[in-house]
């Protein structure tokens, strides 16, 4: 059984999020989300609330659940028996981070794999930040978030 896992903050899940999770979900025999609590972030949508959305936009794959988790991501693979950490690549600009990330990963657990996906080319210029701007706005959101998560936007930027 080859588990893997995909981190990240998920402050909320948009179509690119969505997009590496079925893609992932084709290829490993089972995918945990792991939303992360980062404290140098001011999250929009609290853990709890970012979990809701990630279950409720992943409820039709079988194989993909949802988890929450602080500390080392290498720590939460082991937890999750997980040999592959799943992450996304949008543009050259996230070439740098991410190999920073993968390269501090690797030393640390060596026996854990960080796997790369190409952003689809609809969304490669989509992050949370973006959706949560043009929300913001009062923008059409609906070409970069799913219904759940435009209604969620709905309330947030009402009250
Ligand atoms: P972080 O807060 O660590 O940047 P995110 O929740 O924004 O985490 O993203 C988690 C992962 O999903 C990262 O690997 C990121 O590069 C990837 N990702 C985010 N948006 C997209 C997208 N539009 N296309 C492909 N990958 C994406």
């Amino acid at each position: 059984m080859l588990n893997a896992i995909y981190p990240g903050s998920f402050d909320p899940v948009t179509y690119g999020h969505l997009d590496i999770i079925e893609r992932a979900a084709g290829v490993v025999d089972n995918l945990i989300i792991g939303v992360l609590t980062n404290s140098s972030k001011n999250p929009l949508f609290s853990v709890e609330e970012r979990i809701q959305l990630l279950e409720k936009t992943t409820e039709e794959f079988p194989n993909v659940s949802v988890r929450h988790f602080e500390g080392l991501t290498v720590e939460f693979a082991r937890q999750c028996d997980a040999k592959v950490m799943i992450r996304g690549l949008r543009a050259v600009t996230d070439f740098e981070s991410e190999m920073q990330i993968a390269q501090t990963n690797h030393s640390i657990a060596p026996d854990i794999e960080t796997m790369f996906f190409a952003t689809s080319l609809p969304y490669s210029f989509l992050s949370s930040t973006i959706a949560k701007e043009v929300a913001f706005y009062g923008s059409d959101v609906s070409k970069l978030v799913p219904p759940v998560v435009e209604a969620a936007f709905g309330e947030k930027f009402v009250k």
